[in-house]
């Protein structure tokens, strides 16, 4: 393979994305694509680990990603610490294991995705956050720090301080800079800019943030819901009201849909240009998690929680149903469920490169038939949901409460009636904490054998 482009479209959920997916193929021919895929977490820094380093977040001896904080109204206030995390297990990405053969790049946009970790495997960095701090972010790193300290204090604040937090990034930041990080358009542009240099192999990591909130200006937004309805928008999202009037919901959504039809368009329209030297090459397309649009009584965004329930809800096909295809390797569709988990092992299998052992996944084309497992690692518990062709399981670890559901209808629970279905499922679950347990030890006896060959 000469190159290999991964593009990763943050919060884009499966059954958004044809607009994509056809713009893609427009340009390459249809691809071969996985039509049951779901993501290992349902945030940035949970599914990131799985599909670069083909690895679940909570691996003992790792530090937790996420804090969850009871608040008042039985609020859950969620602190998620991935700036801070240190990880004191290694994660071997995939980027290190192609050194010797492909030049990598990145264009990550999102500082759970630039972990120190990730960026010391790339070769050239082509990210806005990596080559300076910017206000913006600045000051979402003192909002975040005060936030650490005070988490109940800056909770009762929080709606004061938002809108005035706004007003000034708003007065002093917004009309500098228009994004703190690429937008589809730039990102596009550097895609086509690197495939046009040298003949050297690449492996190119290409993230698009347009979907994630907060939405800022671009000329597609303010020609179809105009400026005012961008303010509006992003205000849903940061207050999470409850119940919004139908009208805003309309706007919500479209704005959401306009900017996948931003992403598809200028996706397209580099990859058009560069198309006669793309032979050879494997494009992915994929997403690190979904989004709630509405659903789970009114939720918005991810990640975000308001209460014990919604907490149970969170591992849901909205947010961990996502695209997956892979250009290149010929046409057509697979049903089967699969996890991103195995992307990585798939790219170094089709290279011929060989997998660390401590990986937790295989290639998605090997026939063995593997259950879709995803987790939610926090201070008030552990969730999963473990997924098969045809159910999901959920699962709350410590108060050891199961529910089950038709996979893609996840609505009725049906575990009093199908026991043993439940009993079936949380066998295959068991043997995913194994399998982990195993990783983890591989990974450990790799680290004694560094220090003993230090010595
Ligand atoms: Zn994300």
């Amino acid at each position: 393979m000469k190159n290999i482009l991964l593009i990763t479209v943050d919060c884009l959920r499966y059954d958004h994305s044809r607009v994509i997916i056809d713009k893609i193929n427009e340009v390459l021919g249809e691809g071969i694509e996985f039509e049951n895929a779901y993501a290992t977490g349902n945030f940035t820094g949970s599914s990131f680990p799985g599909i670069l380093c083909s690895k679940f977040i909570d691996m003992p001896g790792e530090d937790m990603c996420y804090k969850l904080v009871p608040s008042i109204n039985n609020e859950i206030v969620a602190q998620d610490q991935c700036f801070s995390i240190k990880n004191s297990r290694k994660r071997v990405y995939i980027t290190e294991i192609i050194k010797n053969g492909y030049k990598s790049y990145a264009m990550t946009n999102n500082p759970y995705v630039e972990t120190p970790e990730y960026m010391n495997t790339i070769d050239e960095i082509k990210s806005k956050y990596s080559k300076k701090k910017t206000i913006n972010n600045r000051m979402d790193g003192i909002i975040k720090k005060i936030s650490f300290k005070f988490p109940i204090l800056y909770h009762m604040l929080r709606k004061e301080i938002r809108p005035f937090y706004r007003f000034i990034k708003d007065i002093f930041i917004s009309k500098n800079i228009n994004t703190p990080f690429l937008d589809a358009e730039k990102n596009s542009y550097i895609i086509k800019e690197i495939i046009d240099g040298s003949d050297q192999k690449k492996f190119i990591h290409a993230h698009y943030m347009d979907l994630h909130f907060p939405y800022y200006k671009n000329e597609y937004l303010e020609l179809e819901i105009g400026e005012s309805n961008i303010l509006l928008v992003n205000s849903m999202y940061g207050d999470k009201q409850l119940k919004v009037d139908e009208k805003k919901e309309i706007i919500y959504k479209k704005a959401y849909k306009i900017q996948t039809e931003y992403v598809a368009e200028q996706v397209s329209k580099s990859l058009n240009e560069i198309k006669d030297k793309l032979d050879n090459s494997l494009i992915i397309l994929t997403a690190d998690h979904g989004e709630l649009l509405g659903e789970n009584n009114g939720g918005r965004g991810h990640g975000r929680m308001r209460n014990k329930k919604e907490l149970e809800l969170t591992l849901c096909e909205e947010l961990l149903h996502v695209p997956l295809v892979i250009w290149g390797l010929g046409k057509g569709k697979v049903n089967k469920v699969v996890s991103l988990v195995d992307l990585s092992p798939t790219i170094l299998d089709i290279i011929g490169m060989e997998k660390p052992s401590e990986w937790y996944g295989e290639t998605l084309f090997s026939k063995t038939e593997r259950p879709a497992i995803s987790e939610l690692r926090s201070n008030l518990g552990n969730f999963y949901t473990i997924r098969t062709q045809k159910w999901t399981l959920r699962y709350n670890e410590k108060e050891n409460k199961k529910q089950l559901y038709t996979r893609g209808k996840e609505d009725k629970d049906l575990s009093n009636e199908k026991p043993e279905v439940v009993k079936e499922m949380m066998k295959l679950f068991e043997e995913h904490k194994k399998k982990k347990e195993r990783q983890w030890k591989e990974m450990l006896k790799k680290e004694i054998n560094e220090i003993k060959n230090k010595k």
